[in-house]
């Protein structure tokens, strides 16, 4: 996986059932949704039921998973509960997750190990009542 070769914007995943970015991550005005709970808007079935009115905030998030080619395809969001991301700068990735243990799995450790490779940092977002850990 080489994070600095890949390009935003040249391939895209279809997200199928997945709605985990409507839950994990905290939404500022117009949702004003904390992190760890489901947006109001979000249908866990079907997905976003204002999908074509839906804030530039959700349009503009970036999920590696959805957008590397590379990435593990067995590492979408709702099945493996952690939305990985990346900084502006390309210098951080964030692991956001509820699950304390969410990391453990020998895929996400693999996971870690490349960003490590490339001198990317990885950083933890919690977004559950119990810490989460590395
Ligand atoms: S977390 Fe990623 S895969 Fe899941 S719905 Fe959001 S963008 Fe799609
Ligand atoms: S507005 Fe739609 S896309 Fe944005 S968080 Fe809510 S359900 Fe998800």
């Amino acid at each position: 996986m080489s994070i600095h070769t890949w390009q935003h914007g040249m391939f895209e995943r279809s997200c199928g059932t997945c709605t985990m970015c409507c839950k994990l991550p905290a939404a500022p005005e117009p949702l004003n949704k904390p992190a760890g709970v489901w947006c109001q808007h979000c249908d866990k079935a079907q997905g976003c039921r204002i999908y074509d009115e839906r804030p530039q905030g959700c349009r503009d998030f970036m999920c590696l998973w959805k957008v590397m080619p590379d990435f593990p395809e067995d590492l979408r969001p709702d099945k493996c509960k952690v939305i990985w991301q990346l900084s502006q700068d390309g210098r951080r990735a964030f692991a956001v997750t509820e699950y304390p243990d969410a990391l453990q799995t020998r895929k996400q450790r693999w996971l870690v190990e490349q960003f490590a490779r490339e001198g990317i940092a990885v950083q933890l977002v919690g977004t559950g009542p119990t810490p989460v850990k590395l």
